[in-house]
């Protein structure tokens, strides 16, 4: 067995040469898979290439998480990533990390009916008060310029480097070692299992999931999934927000994709679709994007007209259509080196599913890693 150095390893032991599972990023994602494995008892051991944890899409994202999505599947994880969220027991903080200013989601008039149903579904798995409201002029500090809304007050927002953090640090009282500053350079099969050359050295692994975010557009080898991903860029801008502004829940309005969430008691990030494909990570943010997007939202918040602008984040996320993969559901898709797993590409949703998608993936690796004493 060779032996590999500890690197730069975040609050992790010595680095292991020999795992049932390695996770390749600690994003959000890596790190929702890793503390679910490692509560198992599974022995883990995730590599970050950065030197920190949430240093890709995770540590710039506004973190809005709400039950309500259009696609049912997606849906469906967040219904039950915004029940973690709300659950203190979960957390080693002791605290839910969910700041519940509530969730205003902005829809056509002809989707009121669908949007009724899925009020009813949310209250009736989460016991909340979600509704619709048709022929209002403004809700929670937004105006819905004609729409109808679905207001969710039990929804709000994360910070998904706080959460990130949280489970990894779970992760890591469970046994999981944390190497950062250890990029993954290829995967190869070695005996019929994955064996995971980094530039510290190697790992043989029972099997390898890889949570490389938008970086999947261009995975290293033995991590590419089976069907494309494009990396697409995401902008935000941070604005103050002073009186006589109100304070606002979040907000999307799924005609247009415009969004807003508050950032503490004064500011508010907005954002807008930046329809730039496959630009590198690390992009220069674009100002007339910003501008085009505080124009566009201020149909909805009035005050935006004259608001201070304080910043722009310019990053990117994973987009695609992962194909079914059973038995894990869409969650996970094969790559061409056995027993290595991709993680789907989360079009932009990944903080507001990551409780769920993290579980799900994890007891499908585990079932994955099992396959070999069977
Ligand atoms: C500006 C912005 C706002 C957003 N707002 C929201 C929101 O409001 N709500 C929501 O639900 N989602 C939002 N998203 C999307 C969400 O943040 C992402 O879907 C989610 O963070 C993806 O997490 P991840 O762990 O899959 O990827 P990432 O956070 O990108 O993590 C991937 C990690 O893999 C590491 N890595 C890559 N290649 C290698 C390698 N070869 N070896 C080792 N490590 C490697 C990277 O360094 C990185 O740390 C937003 C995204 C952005 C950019």
């Amino acid at each position: 067995m060779s032996q590999i150095g500890t690197g730069a390893s975040w609050r992790g032991g010595d680095i292991p040469t020999r795992v049932d599972v390695v996770v390749v990023g600690a994003g959000i994602t890596g790190a929702a898979v890793a503390h679910h494995l490692a509560h198992w008892g599974v022995s883990v051991l995730v590599l970050e290439q950065a030197s920190q944890p949430s240093a890709g899409a995770t540590g710039r994202s506004g973190g809005m998480v709400r039950a309500y999505d259009p696609d049912p599947a997606i849906a469906e994880l967040a219904q039950l990533s915004l029940a973690a969220y709300r659950d203190a027991g979960r957390w080693t903080s002791g605290r839910a990390p969910l700041h519940s200013v509530g969730a205003v989601t902005v829809a056509d008039p002809a989707e009121e009916a669908a949007l009724r149903e899925a009020a009813e579904r949310i209250n009736g798995a989460l016991r909340t008060s979600a509704h619709v409201v048709a022929g209002h002029a403004e809700m929670a500090g937004a105006r819905l310029a004609g729409g109808v809304a679905l207001v969710e007050p039990a929804a709000g927002w994360v910070a998904p480097t706080e959460v990130t953090a949280d489970w990894l640090e779970q992760a890591v009282a469970d046994g999981a070692v944390i190497g950062c500053g250890m990029r993954v350079q290829g995967v190869e099969e070695r005996g019929g299992r994955p064996e995971v050359l980094t530039d510290r050295g190697v790992v043989q692994a029972g099997a390898v999931v890889s949570a490389v975010g938008p970086w999947a557009a261009h995975p290293v080898p033995g991590l590419r999934p089976a069907s494309p991903v494009r990396s697409r860029s995401i902008q935000v801008s941070i604005v103050e927000r002073r009186p006589p502004a109100s304070p606002h829940s979040t907000f999307v309005d799924l005609r247009t994709g415009l969004y807003a969430k508050p950032v503490g008691l004064d500011r508010t990030l907005i954002g807008m679709p930046h329809l730039v494909w496959d630009a590198p990570f690390d992009s220069q943010p674009d100002p007339a994007h910003a501008q085009a997007t505080v124009s566009a939202l201020t149909a909805h918040f009035p005050w935006l007209a004259t608001a201070p602008y304080v910043s722009t984040v310019r990053a990117a996320d994973a987009y695609g259509t992962p194909k079914e993969v059973e038995p894990v559901s869409g969650l996970l898709e094969a790559t061409d080196v056995p027993h290595v797993w991709s993680v789907r590409s989360w079009n932009g949703g990944g903080v507001k599913t990551a409780p769920a998608a993290g579980h799900r993936i994890a007891a499908a690796v585990v079932a994955d890693v099992c396959s070999d004493i069977r």
